[in-house]
């Protein structure tokens, strides 16, 4: 962990995460979904890794009907009980359910009120300013022993680009929109950068938690809990650990009431375990699918299908088609080490979207060697009986030989001299019909 690769591997993330919001942002906004990562988990899973680590969360159970959520309830027994939403998206607490009921985030002190509180959330959409329009449906609620909070700080630690490493980020104003303090109170966010190599310093823990405010025997509860979120992060390649409110209790007590984790995904070969929790009931079912061999989906509005090698060809061939007059269907991102059985995959995928009256191959084999690109459309053409008219820009790598494969397969395959021709190509095929 301990090496730059660390802080390549959030950048990667991070610009990731960029192109999806931009490709996204570029869907009518009926469709807009909240840009997503690869690997999400809800807020029980995220807690349950803090308390492996030492890191002070509330006890709760976790159910998907209302009836467990009542049994849990009773099995807490506790002064007062927080039922939670459990969504992938933030800002429950002000969020609205389709069921009418107000709050993603309820406090009660009768089981049988959970019950009933938990019947108008499960099964619902809840709607938050991050969610789509149309909000996410709650599967699971979340079933917590509540506390008193007497202060609600915020604390996080993320992989910053600009000083090549994590950084803590703190602010004695929690609870709410961070970027909203940050916006309006910028000298009430606190930040300490970490040596990767020597991790966060006593002096450091100790600072910032006296800048969120923590007083006496709470300051030095803070600083512990600091580091061990830290150790927590380092342990799971997290790129982000976000904990608002990070607060305290009239009992004197420091807990992480809330919790959000982003992984990098890089480190899914040494991160089985977290991996394996991943939580993609809220992606779109063609997503999951493509994940499982290996290719990146994301679905568009229109009825030119993409696909395309790489984060910046997307774009640049998103660009192209809309320059050109057309609209994109979705992008199936191949990645690098390419295999011919994906290639088929991938357009199995591509195909099977209704909206799709084209498809535009774009690929530059830098890495990914044409030939079996070829071979794999040629396959795939046979053996889906393709549909629909298919324009093809190789470029790069064993491109000659590709070309002379498509050639001879005597396939209606059009080719394409360049990506401008490629996009003018698939458009008017599009617009033909
Ligand atoms: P979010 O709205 O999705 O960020 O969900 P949070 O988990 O942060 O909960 C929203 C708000 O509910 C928090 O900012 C707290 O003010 C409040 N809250 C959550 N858990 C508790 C609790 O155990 N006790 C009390 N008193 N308030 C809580
Ligand atoms: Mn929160």
């Amino acid at each position: 962990m301990a090496s730059p690769m660390a802080s390549q591997a959030g950048t990667a993330l991070r610009d990731l995460a960029l192109l999806r919001a931009s490709l996204l942002a570029r869907r009518s906004p009926a469709v807009q979904l909240a840009p997503r990562r690869w690997l999400n988990l809800q807020e029980y899973q995220s807690k349950k890794l803090m308390a492996d680590h030492g890191v002070t969360v509330q006890r709760f159970f976790v159910a998907d009907t209302a009836n467990d959520a009542l049994e849990a309830a009773k099995r807490l027994n506790a002064t007062e009980i927080v039922l939670k939403a459990q969504i992938l998206a933030g800002g429950r607490g002000k969020g609205v359910f389709s069921s009418g009921l107000k709050g993603g985030v309820h406090l009660t002190k009768d089981p049988k009120v959970v019950g009933k509180l938990a019947e108008q959330m499960i099964g619902y959409n809840l709607t938050t300013k991050q969610t789509p329009k149309g909000g996410v449906k709650v599967q699971k609620v979340m079933v917590a022993e509540a506390l008193d909070i007497s202060r609600e700080t915020y604390f996080a630690i993320l992989m910053d680009r600009a000083c090549n490493g994590p950084v803590l980020v703190g602010s004695p104003q929690g609870g709410v929109d961070i970027e909203e303090v940050a916006a309006k109170s910028p000298e009430l966010i606190f930040k300490e950068e970490i040596d990767i190599f020597e991790g966060v310093k006593d002096l450091q823990a100790q600072r910032l938690a006296e800048n969120l405010g923590f007083k006496g025997l709470l300051q030095q509860q803070a600083a512990d809990q600091i580091k061990k979120l830290y150790n927590l992060f380092l342990k799971i390649d997290a790129t982000q650990v976000e904990v608002n409110p990070f607060g305290e209790t009239p009992e004197g007590q420091v807990v992480c009431f809330d919790a959000k984790i982003n992984f990098d995904d890089n480190a899914e070969f040494r991160q089985k375990e977290i991996f394996a929790m991943d939580d993609k009931s809220e992606n779109e079912p063609i997503e999951n699918e493509a994940a499982q061999y290996d290719l990146k989906y994301i679905g568009l509005d229109g009825n030119i299908a993409c696909f395309v090698n790489g984060a910046g060809l997307a774009m640049a061939t998103c660009d192209i088609i809309s320059l050109n007059g057309g609209k994109p269907a979705n992008f199936l991102d191949l990645g690098g080490g390419v295999k011919e059985a994906q290639v088929y995959q991938a357009f199995k995928l591509l195909t099977a979207d209704p909206k799709v009256e084209a498809i535009l191959v774009n690929i530059f084999g830098g890495i990914v060697n044409c030939a079996i690109i070829a071979n794999g459309i040629t396959k795939a053409c046979r053996e889906l009986e393709l549909k629909v008219p298919l324009v093809v820009r190789l470029e790069g790598t064993n491109v000659h030989e590709a070309k002379r494969i498509l050639t001879e397969s005597g396939l209606p395959i059009t080719a394409a001299s360049d990506l401008e021709d490629a996009a003018k190509k698939a458009v008017a095929s599009v617009t033909k019909k």
